[in-house]
């Protein structure tokens, strides 16, 4: 089966931060491979927009370097990449001045779909919104993409909605998670609402436990400054893991649309009970060694803080207090320098009344596994017989929902989840973006978590890089008579 492309209408994207690491990496070679495929039509164009001073033609070989770089070789076509090109254009701008607003004025057109990427620091999205209405350049059907982090808590994510919204009605406001972009995250509310099968044991009835684990190996790298003021809960937990949460709890909304979507993921967010301190396990990178041997700085040298009380890992239990899930745990857990990159959403089932094959050892949960990366798919483990003579011998196997070979998706067609953001801007489509009270219910669960360990100076627990975090975590589930899955690849 070929994924079907269906071309979205002409638009003008206006890249603000058009030189920045995103749009390097992820927004420029995720348009060119739209324009690959035949979604993002000739009349479309993509403006650069930053201050860096640079000619069309000097920003045209930066977006040729990026594609040369971020883009795998079997896609990239020397004619195509040309062709590309040509939609390209770029315009020094100063987010805080007067340069380059007039000129965006004149070259934006106002019989196409205008965008308007915010990919820059956050606290320049207030002026971004501001200057582009008081220039008449955008108008009541133009569209903003704003990127993370949607503010450091419940005040600053309420001042910076009370910001957009001075300039922008809700419904052209895109708040980018690109977790939510994924193949596999829509696959999950395809899978739920468009099968019979799963919904009628999709409860505390039969669901023991739902685990959620967004693992990294990099360290905080170059970005130890600001991530030493926000940490793991700030950074991940907040949004991309509740987001996760947010779908895998969630009622069935009672059609596809932005609105029933969001509404009832806002219901789960409300819902969650305040997290216990003895529920939550904060730790922090030590020294240690890399796979090859080289010596590898602790989380307190790479943010240069060797007071820092931030958080590299987090695993807490969560609890929803709904009629769906009051009994059911949810466990989160993400954390730095672990040792794989994986990130899966497990739902554990319970284990049959009664075993009529007698007290086979091991463990016999059904687990639906949904991964998002890497190798996004899904599996169901169902046990079967052990095949042969000799016995009734149980054994699991992984049922694969993937259907990659059905759907004729080796991993290479299947967009990356900047690039089908992006087209869901252009269709005005936003069932995939944090509206503006999703974004502050989840602040107002949040803070009052971080406030408590500030109040208690709480010190988070050092874990050796390449492991699974401190041993405390693991704690956490054992004492409820369960265990985490194995971080792997
Ligand atoms: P960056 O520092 O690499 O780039 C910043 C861009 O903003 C540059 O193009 C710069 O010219 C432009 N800029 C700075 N000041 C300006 C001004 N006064 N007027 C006009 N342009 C100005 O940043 P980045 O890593 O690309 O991140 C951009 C945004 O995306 C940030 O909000 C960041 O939090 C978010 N984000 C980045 C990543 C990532 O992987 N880099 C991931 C998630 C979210």
């Amino acid at each position: 089966m070929v994924s079907r492309v269906i071309p979205v209408d002409p638009f003008d994207l206006v890249i603000f931060g058009g030189t920045g690491d995103l749009a390097r990496r992820k927004i420029l070679p995720g348009l060119y491979n739209r324009y690959l495929a035949g979604q993002m039509p000739d009349e479309a164009r993509i403006i650069g927009a930053a201050r860096a001073e640079l000619d069309e033609d000097g920003y045209r070989q930066m977006v040729a370097q990026s594609i040369e770089e971020f883009v795998p070789a079997q896609k990239r076509d020397a004619a195509v990449i040309d062709s590309f090109l040509q939609r390209v254009h770029y315009l020094r701008i100063d987010a805080r001045g007067t340069d380059g607003w007039e000129d965006l004025a004149r070259m934006i057109r106002k019989d196409v779909v205008q965008a308007f990427y915010f990919s820059v620091a956050p606290s320049l999205f207030g002026d971004l919104a501001e200057r582009l209405h008081a220039h008449g350049i955008s108008g009541p059907e133009s569209r903003i993409v704003v990127e993370k982090p949607f503010g450091h808590d419940l005040k600053s994510a309420r001042a910076l909605n009370a910001t957009l919204a001075a300039h922008f009605d809700e419904s052209q406001i895109y708040r980018i998670d690109h977790y939510l972009g994924k193949e596999t995250v829509q696959n999950l509310m395809a899978v739920r609402f468009a099968n019979i099968l799963f919904e009628p044991l999709w409860n505390a009835r039969h669901v023991d436990h739902v685990q959620i684990t967004v693992a990294e190996t990099v360290g905080v790298g170059g970005r130890g400054q600001y991530y030493d003021q926000s940490g793991a809960m700030r950074d991940m937990v907040q949004n991309h893991l509740m987001q996760l949460l947010c779908l895998i709890a969630m009622e069935p909304p009672y059609r596809f649309d932005p609105d029933a979507v969001r509404d009832e993921k806002l219901k789960v967010i409300r819902a969650l009970q305040p997290v216990r301190p003895d529920d939550i396990v904060r730790g922090q990178y030590r020294a240690g060694k890399g796979p090859d041997g080289t010596p590898q700085p602790s989380y307190l040298d790479d943010v240069g803080n060797p007071d820092s009380r931030t958080e590299s890992f987090i695993a807490m239990r969560v609890e929803i207090a709904n009629w769906r899930w009051k009994g059911t745990p949810f466990y989160l857990r993400t954390g730095k320098k672990l040792r794989a990159r994986a990130s899966e959403i497990a739902v554990v089932f319970k284990e049959v009344p009664h075993s009529i094959f007698g007290d086979d050892e091991g463990w016999r949960e059904n687990v639906l596994s949904i991964r998002l990366q890497p190798n996004e798919g899904m599996t169901l483990s169902v046990m079967i017989k052990e095949p042969g003579p000799g016995g009734m011998r149980l054994t699991e196997v992984p049922l694969d929902m993937t259907f990659a070979e059905a759907l004729g998706a080796d991993g290479q067609d299947i967009p990356d989840a900047y690039e089908r953001l992006i087209m869901d801007v252009i269709r005005g489509n936003q069932t995939l973006f944090m509206r503006g009270d999703e974004v502050e219910a989840a602040w107002a669960w949040t803070d009052p978590i971080i406030a408590g360990w500030e109040a208690r100076g709480d010190r988070p627990r050092p874990y050796d890089p390449g492991s699974s975090g401190p041993e405390d975590a693991l704690m956490l589930l054992h004492r409820d008579g369960r265990r985490w899955r194995e971080i792997r690849e």
